[in-house]
Order: structure tokens, then C-alpha cells, then sequence
């Protein structure tokens, strides 16, 4: 756990008591301040009393006893509308900060990297932390991903913390300490939580907003991030490296067919590795946070080998594209991350024969942009909620497909059709472009479910099941 020095005796309001704002409250207990907490939610509040927490409606309470308001990144202190608290402190020119901030605070000597973008943030992060790791670098990996801030382990000034950080979160932070900010990409997401495309562009460029020297990795293969590095490119203490699975970049890492190449202005060529060959980043999205990871790590004095070879044995996240499984030449993979319709077609562009399951709790516009995929999906195996909805589309894009109701069946008989057609490369994909919540709690239990019953399947003569 990170304690703070110097806050002694000093009060400090939580608000918000999911995972990141107990572990705000542990750390600040451990500091020895007094933190006060709030959640509107009566079973959270109930939780910090059983741990021994003052707990009091900051709503009711006065602002001027605090030093500040340690707020959760769930919470809005902006739109649609801010927290009755946040009015109040604002108003009383209480400074509002996050988890991350409190972190900088507490170990400004240490090495920070923060990864945002609206889509690869995790898998990049755990990129960066695993050729970190490779290359035997002390570091701790948390953030939105996994361990929250304050909850890791404490680093000396060799040390790095590798964070990947939500637009909410960059929104709290006073003073960006990042040496290294990776901005992968930006694509309309959480429009509500920022007031519009704006609101949300102005978060995530928080991440460049710093006045200490920084190296600002930033995706320019939208007209929004192009934007973004015209604007980095008027302060001074940034050294810009771009990158691109799209187009070529002068100065940062770019790929070209499924080679990626850098260039740093100084070398000649600049091929760096085959893309194609990586076993657990397919497809180009993937590539694009290969190649933020690569300039990232570079950035950290990282030499090239050892960066190529942390991304040849990254052992990839759960539950995105992940391969669990290889039974009689058909493959099972497990991509239950992807809950719209927009991550599905980035697993559906990497395979040909797909057994695709899909369904669950669609989102606006259901499958609608995945009509193109329709050659490769050899049959589709409709769950969940959406069943009625998902098998018309299918209906009108002509493609084979069965009602299984829920998972257990849609393994099975993708399964069987597979085997049975035995075409090459086939694919038995879960990527259900649905939210999980008509079936199961989340959609990590989907995607463990998943592989439960594949290895159900794998009782089956000749099968392999991964690690
Ligand atoms: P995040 O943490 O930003 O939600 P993840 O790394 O968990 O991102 O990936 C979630 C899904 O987003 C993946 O399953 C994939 O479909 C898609 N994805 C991953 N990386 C990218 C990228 N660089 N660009 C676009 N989509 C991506």
C-alpha cells in the first residue's frame, strides 16, 4: 500500500466507496490523516463502518474542514451533473482530486507511464508492464486496470508505476507528473459523463498537460488526434512520438502491410519486427498498441531486442481474443470483452471460418457495420436477450445461423458444426457485441464461463487444452 507523507492528522473527504476509494481511505488512514467517507449507497457506507471509517453525508458537511475532496472516478463532478458534494466543495474552492494525484504526491521521485485512449487501454498497460518486466525494471502496473492506485506496492526512484487512466480519472489529476503519456486513440464513448465530444477530447488531452519534460505517444489515425498533436506540438517540454497503423509518420512507430517500422530520425530502415507473426496481438487494433507499447518502452531506454521480444511472449489478457483452447483443429476464442458492436468487428477482421456466438444484451444499433464480415462467418450461434433481433439480422444478411438460448448449448454446437465442416483455420469465436447482464454478472464470469464449457468439450479424444 502507498502512504503519504506529511498529512499527518489532516482531513481529508472520500467520496465514492468502490474499489478505488477504500483503498483511497486505507492509505490515507495508514498516512495517518483522518479520512472521512461517503457513498450514496447505503450496503458501501455500511462496509466502511464495519472497516472502522468515520462515515458522514459530505453533501451536509463542511467543505473548510477538509484539505480536499478525494473523489471516485465513477462519480460526475461535471456532467450530466455534478455530485450535491462536488457543488459544495467547489464552491468552497476545496480542491477535487483522484486516487492518481494522491499517488504522484506520494512518490514524486518514481517513474510514472499513464496509458489512455477509448479502446486498447488494458491490453496496452499490461503491454508495457510485461517488457518492463522482461527487461527486469522494478514497476508496479494498477490504475484503472486491476490494482487502484493507491493499493500498489510503494517503488524507490528506480521505480515505475505503469497506470492506465479513464478519462475521469485524468480529469482529478492537479499535477501530471507522467514521463511517459500514451494516448492510443479517440472515438465517441462516455459522451454524456464530458458534455459532448468536446468535453471528452479536453479529458483525455489532460494526459499532455503537464509541465515537466514528458515523451506524449499518441495514435494519430483520427482527424481527433491529429488535432490533438498540432496543439502538443506548440509546448515545449514535449517530445512527440506518433504512431499509425494507417498512414506513414515521420517522427514515431508506424506499420506498413504487417511490418512495423520506427523512425527516430536517426536510423536507417527502421524495421523493427513482422506484426503478423505475434501470437497474441492479431489484428491491426492490436498493432496499434504494439506499436504505442514499443515507443513507450523506448522511451524508458528499453532496447529494441528486449521490447521485440517482451511482445513476442506477452501472454495476452483475458477475455480479448483470447486463445483458450485447441481441439481437433479448431480453435476457441474467447472475446467476451468485446460488448458492442465495434470491438466484435475488430475480432471478426483477424479469422476466416468463424463459428461465431454472439448475443446477450444488445446495444444501440445492434450489429449494425458488421454486414462486411459475412464471408468469413461460416455460422452464427444466437444466446441471450437479443435472440429475436440478432437472428432477423442474420436472416437479412443471409447467414446460417441456430437459437441456443444460452452458452452452454452455443459451445456445443459451434463445436460440432466446426467439426463436422472441418474447414481450415476454423474459428469458434465468442464475441457476443452484447453486455453480459441477462445472463451473467459481468462480462469476465461470461468469458470464464466460456472456457469452462470448451473444456467441458476438450473430454473429446485428441484435444489440447492451452494453459
Ligand atoms: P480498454 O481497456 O480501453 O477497454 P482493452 O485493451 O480492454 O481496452 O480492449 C477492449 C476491446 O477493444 C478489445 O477486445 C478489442 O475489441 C478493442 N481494442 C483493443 N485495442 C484497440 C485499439 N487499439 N483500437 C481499437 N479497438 C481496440
Amino acid at each position: 500500500m502507498i502512504t503519504l507523507p506529511g498529512i499527518e492528522g489532516q482531513s481529508y473527504a472520500v467520496l465514492g466507496l468502490g474499489k478505488s476509494g477504500l483503498s483511497v481511505a486505507a492509505s490515507l488512514r495508514a498516512s495517518k490523516a483522518k479520512p472521512v467517507l461517503w457513498d450514496d449507497n447505503p450496503t458501501a457506507r455500511a462496509e466502511a463502518e464495519k472497516a472502522d471509517f468515520a462515515v458522514v453525508d459530505l453533501a451536509t458537511a463542511n467543505p473548510k474542514d477538509f484539505q480536499a475532496l478525494v473523489l471516485s472516478p465513477g462519480i460526475p463532478h461535471t456532467h450530466p451533473a455534478p455530485h450535491s458534494a462536488v457543488v459544495k466543495f467547489r464552491a468552497a474552492g476545496v480542491p477535487i482530486i483522484g486516487d492518481i494525484e494522491l499517488l504522484f504526491r506520494a512518490s514524486p521521485q518514481a517513474t510514472f507511464v499513464g496509458i489512455t485512449g477509448t479502446n486498447g487501454k488494458s491490453t496496452t498497460t499490461a503491454l508495457i508492464g510485461h517488457i518492463l518486466k522482461s527487461a527486469r525494471r522494478k514497476l508496479q502496473v494498477g490504475g484503472n486496470l486491476g490494482t487502484p492506485a493507491l493499493s500498489l506496492e510503494p517503488l524507490g526512484a528506480d521505480g515505475i508505476y505503469v497506470l492506465e487512466l479513464s478519462s475521469y480519472q485524468l480529469e482529478l489529476i492537479q499535477q501530471n507528473l507522467l514521463k511517459v503519456a500514451v494516448l492510443l486513440n479517440i472515438t465517441p464513448d462516455h459522451i454524456d459523463r464530458h458534455g459532448g465530444m468536446e468535453g471528452y477530447i479536453a479529458a483525455k488531452a489532460r494526459i499532455f498537460e503537464t509541465n515537466t519534460p514528458q515523451t506524449l505517444v499518441i495514435g494519430t489515425d483520427e482527424p481527433e488526434t491529429r488535432a490533438l498533436v498540432l496543439q502538443a506540438r506548440q509546448k515545449k517540454n514535449l517530445h512527440i512520438e506518433e504512431i499509425s497503423v494507417q498512414h506513414p509518420v515521420a517522427h514515431g512507430v508506424m506499420v506498413a502491410g504487417q511490418q512495423m517500422f520506427s523512425y527516430t530520425g536517426e536510423e536507417e530502415g527502421g524495421l523493427i519486427t513482422n506484426l503478423g507473426t505475434l501470437p497474441t496481438l492479431p489484428g491491426k487494433h492490436n498493432w496499434q498498441n504494439a506499436c504505442a507499447a514499443f515507443a513507450a518502452c523506448r522511451a524508458l531506454d528499453v532496447p529494441t531486442k528486449q521490447i521485440v521480444q517482451g511482445l513476442k511472449t506477452f501472454p495476452g489478457l483475458a477475455h480479448r481474443q483470447q486463445l483458450v483452447a485447441e481441439i481437433e483443429g479448431v480453435r476457441f476464442i474467447n472475446d467476451s470483452k468485446a460488448t458492442n458492436a465495434d470491438a466484435t468487428g475488430k475480432a471478426l477482421a483477424c479469422y476466416d471460418n468463424i463459428y461465431w456466438i454472439i448475443g446477450g444484451q444488445a446495444k444501440e444499433g445492434g450489429l449494425k457495420g458488421l454486414e462486411e464480415f459475412g464471408p468469413r462467418i461460416r455460422h452464427a450461434f444466437i444466446i441471450g436477450e437479443a435472440s429475436e433481433n440478432f437472428a432477423s439480422w442474420c436472416q437479412a444478411n443471409h447467414l446460417a445461423h441456430t437459437l441456443c438460448g444460452t452458452l452452454d448449448i452455443a459451445v456445443q454446437k459451434a463445436a460440432a458444426t466446426a467439426w463436422k465442416d472441418k474447414k481450415p483455420g476454423a474459428v469458434v469465436l465468442l464475441s457476443p457485441a452484447c453486455a453480459s447482464w441477462d445472463q451473467f454478472s459481468n462480462f469476465e464470469e461470461r468469458g470464464r464461463m466460456f472456457t469452462k464449457f470448451v473444456e467441458t468439450l476438450s473430454s473429446v479424444p485428441q484435444a489440447k487444452v492451452l494453459p
